[in-house]
This record gives C-alpha cells, structure tokens and sequence, in this order.
C-alpha cells in the first residue's frame, strides 16, 4: 500500500470516528499541513505545526516514546498532550505527523491500531481478505461510530465482539476471525420442547379436566428451553 492512499484511508477513518474533534496531519517530507476541523484559528494552526515539528523530533531523537496514559497501559510511540484541557494524541506514521484532538476514551484503542499500522500488521477478514484495520462501526446501543476492531463500544462499553464484515456480510468477530453459531444447541433443545409438548398434550387427553394447565406447564418449559438454546448458542471463534 503506498503511503499515499494509506493517509487518505485514515483520513477518511478519523472523519467517521466519533470523538475525534479535529485531527491535523504534518507531512515532513513535503512540509505540508491537512487540517479537519469545524473552527480552528490561525493561531491554534502554527501552534499545531510546531508542536507536530517537536513531536517529530521528540520521537525520532527518543526511539521508543513511552508516554502512560490515564489507564497506565504504556503507549509505545503514542504522545498524549492536553492542550488547554483538550486531550491531543500524536502518532508518527511514515514521514506524516499525526495530531488527533479527541475523546479520551478513544486513547488506547487509537494508538493500538496506529502501533499495529507501523508495524505493518493491517487486521483482515479471514474468509474474504477485506481489510477491516481503519474501517467503522455504528454502535447499536448510542449510535456513536467506533473502530470496527473495538472490541466493545468505547463510549457504552457495549458487546462488539461479533458484527458482521463489510466485505462479504457475515459475522465475524473483532479481530477478523472466523465465528460460528451452535446451531447444534438449537437444535437438541428444540427437540427436547417437542418431546416436553407432545408428552403434556398426550396427557391433557387422558387428564382432560388439567388439560389447560398441562398445556401451559408445557409451553412454559418449551419457551425457557428454546431461550436457553438460543443464548448457548452464541457465535464463537472457531
Ligand atoms: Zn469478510
Ligand atoms: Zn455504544
């Protein structure tokens, strides 16, 4: 992947993300500045550029920059500021300098993907080969947009370990694995039900005056069992 479209598709990810404010990318080589955001001033932008210039060189000149985030998980490579109370995470990537004002919330999964992308590991759809690494998912829950890999909702915390891929439809699980329902689950506790309303109906016509609660003893049990079933039989990892 050249280093051009690999700009652009992050790009278009921090766009999408929810809780990133702005982001502003530094590119050394050819000293050029790309800046999204709603209302930045003159001002804030040289501030900007001159911090990504002292954060090019902090990282270079330090080779591993280790900066502990809130949640005490070291950061290789990730710089985290608050500029102004505005919490800023800096990431090299190639000959671009990353600064990305956002929720921090969003710190360890952000710098997860970025560490990833630099070490040249992208994450992809085991069935189809799509590249999920820097793609998006709206949660079900809030509705906020995430990285797909997340594992749950960075904002509600939750459950995104299985959705399906958007290449070629199905589930899979964060990290692009191959996931499979139990559908033998379903299948033994749906013949059980059946077993348990034949047996209750056999009865009701010799005990006809308990007719209608052994239809409804049985329906019960049914309806708790198929519960059961389809709750253990959640998609799993193969
Ligand atoms: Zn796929
Ligand atoms: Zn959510």
């Amino acid at each position: 992947m050249s280093s051009r479209i690999f700009i652009d598709t992050i790009k278009e990810f921090l766009k999408k993300i929810s809780g990133v404010r702005w982001y502003l990318i530094y590119n050394i080589d050819e000293n050029k500045v790309t800046i999204k955001s709603p209302i930045m001033s003159e001002d804030k932008i040289s501030d900007l550029i001159e911090i990504s210039k002292a954060s090019k060189l902090l990282i270079e000149k330090t080779g591993r920059v280790a900066l502990i985030s809130s949640t005490k998980e070291p950061l290789v490579n990730t710089i985290y500021v608050k500029l102004n109370g505005e919490g800023v995470e800096i990431e090299k990537l190639e000959s671009n300098i990353l600064l990305i004002g956002i929720d921090e919330k969003l710190l360890n999964t952000l710098s997860e993907i970025f560490a990833s992308a630099r070490r040249g590991e992208l994450i992809k759809c085991n069935i189809c080969g799509k590249e999920i690494h820097f793609e998006t998912y709206t949660c079900p829950r809030c509705g906020r947009v995430v990285p797909f890999i997340a594992e749950t909702c960075l904002f509600c915390r939750y459950d995104l370990r299985y959705k399906k891929c958007p290449g070629h439809g199905d589930v899979i699980d964060y990290r692009g694995r191959i996931v499979k329902r139990q559908y033998g689950v379903i299948l033994i506790t749906a013949l059980i039900s059946g077993a348990i309303l034949f047996f209750t109906g056999f009865v009701s016509t010799i005990y006809r005056e308990y007719g209608i609660l052994l239809y409804s003893l049985g329906g019960l049990i049914t309806a708790l069992l198929i519960t059961i079933g389809v709750l253990s039989s959640k998609p799993r990892v193969l």
